[in-house]
């Protein structure tokens, strides 16, 4: 047994499709990380008797229900009211978080409207939740079988008080069964070529779980075990994992639940290597993604989009009679593009991609997905093609970026 949770996302903008609901993706994986099982999203408008019918079905379903949006101060942010009106009582006002939000305010040198005391009401019977980013308190109020945790939409505010306030309590309650998890990133095979070769493992009911998930090109084996303790479900975790890893041992670049761009801010640092970025067709993402990493810039010099010819030449100082004899998109001029970022830099490590994403510009040597890459490293010079599948723009240029990763976690 253990705990089952619905994550609960309001507002109009989400289901109107001018917003992307990355809320519940973040939750979701925040619960699972400590053993809670997800069941379902659901993504209401703010309108009253859906959401009043979102919040009854949700909290008659699950354990834990975390809500996000509709915590504002406007007439149209209406998730205390209607948990107050499930709850079938008056709202009640929390001195405390009205001293709070007043001072958050003040703080920043706004004026505080009266209609921000709506944000110091609650249901009834709810624990108010302090937003120390942002004006919003959240709550945690029972509703049927469920504690519900109302949290601000906005998703920074969201995640501080998920991680300190919501995932402590329910991490605390009853019923909880401890959990572990380890993931092995597999770059090279197909989704299926990897079942096959860990089919064994992959059998329902089997405690750790092993399943594989697919993102752009990356795979990863998520490895998910229970026990009596935290401690025995990371030991029986660790023992699956290297059961497995001498299977997969050729695929195998990295392990652990970190994302890639920190796995790699991590290990340039560790290694006390800068980097410098030359990108052609991934247009930037390798430094977007690395740039999400906080304390990134202790590893991270500068990278350039060198989309030209022109600007390979340029800023790159790509020779012009190499990018005449292979063409762009070719293993030499990714070797200088990254000699030249190395160089342009003063960085330790450079690495370069250059390619075709589609849907045109491909040629029977050089089929849409043909992407080369190269890493000037102070050991070494190496460059090296990969035919991604032409399965998109977007999946060509995502998995090329998961190629750099590769190549970044392996010098
Ligand atoms: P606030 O007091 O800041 O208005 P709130 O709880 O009322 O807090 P909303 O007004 O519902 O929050 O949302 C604020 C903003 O947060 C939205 O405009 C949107 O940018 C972002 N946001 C809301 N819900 C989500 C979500 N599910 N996923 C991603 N972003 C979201």
């Amino acid at each position: 047994m253990t705990l089952i949770a619905e994550i609960l996302a309001i507002g109009d903008e989400l289901i109107h499709g001018a917003l992307l609901d990355t809320n519940s993706k973040y939750i979701a994986g925040e619960l699972e990380r400590i053993g809670v099982v997800v069941h379902r999203f659901v993504v209401t408008s703010d309108d009253p008797a859906q959401l009043r019918a979102a919040i009854v079905d949700a909290c008659s379903r699950a354990d834990v229900v975390v809500a996000t949006g509709g915590l504002g101060p406007t007439l149209d942010d209406r998730t205390r009211d209607l948990c107050a009106e499930v709850l079938g009582g008056p709202q009640w006002f929390d001195p405390a978080s009205w001293q709070q939000i007043m001072d958050w305010m003040t703080k920043r040198g706004r004026s505080v409207p009266d209609s921000n005391r709506r944000q110091a009401m609650f249901p009834p019977g709810a624990t108010p939740i302090a937003n120390p980013v942002g004006t919003a308190p959240g709550f945690a109020v029972t509703i049927g079988r469920a504690r519900l945790f109302a949290l601000p939409g906005v998703p920074r505010e969201m995640q501080v008080l998920l991680e300190q306030s919501v995932l402590p309590a329910v991490a605390a309650m009853p019923g909880l069964t401890p959990t572990a998890q380890h993931w092995l990133r597999i770059l090279g095979p197909s989704e299926a070529a990897l079942g096959d070769r860990i089919e064994p493992f992959m059998v329902p009911g089997r405690n750790p779980a092993v399943g594989i998930t697919a993102t752009g090109g990356l795979l990863t084996i998520r490895i998910v075990g229970t026990a009596e303790s935290r401690a025995a479900a990371e030991a029986a975790c660790a023992a699956t994992a290297a059961e497995l890893r001498p299977l997969v041992q050729q695929w195998l670049f990295a392990e652990g639940t970190l994302d890639l761009p920190e796995l790699v801010v991590q290990r340039l640092q560790q290694r006390g290597h800068t980097l410098a970025l030359a990108e052609s067709c991934t247009g930037g993402l390798i430094a977007a993604r690395l740039t999400d990493v906080p304390g990134v810039s202790a590893v991270l010099r500068g990278g350039v989009v060198a989309y030209s010819n022109d600007s390979k030449q340029a800023l790159l100082a790509v020779p012009a009679e190499l990018l005449q004899l292979h063409g762009a998109v070719s293993e030499p001029v990714a070797a200088a593009m990254a000699a030249g970022a190395r160089a342009r830099f003063a960085a330790d490590v450079a690495i370069a991609t250059t390619g075709i994403a589609g849907p045109d510009g491909g040629s029977p040597e050089k089929p849409v997905g043909t992407v080369c890459f190269a890493i000037a490293t102070p050991a070494e010079q190496r460059a090296w093609t990969v035919r991604i599948a032409n399965l998109g723009r977007t999946f060509v240029r995502d998995r090329a970026v998961f190629e750099i990763w590769r190549a970044l976690l392996a010098t």
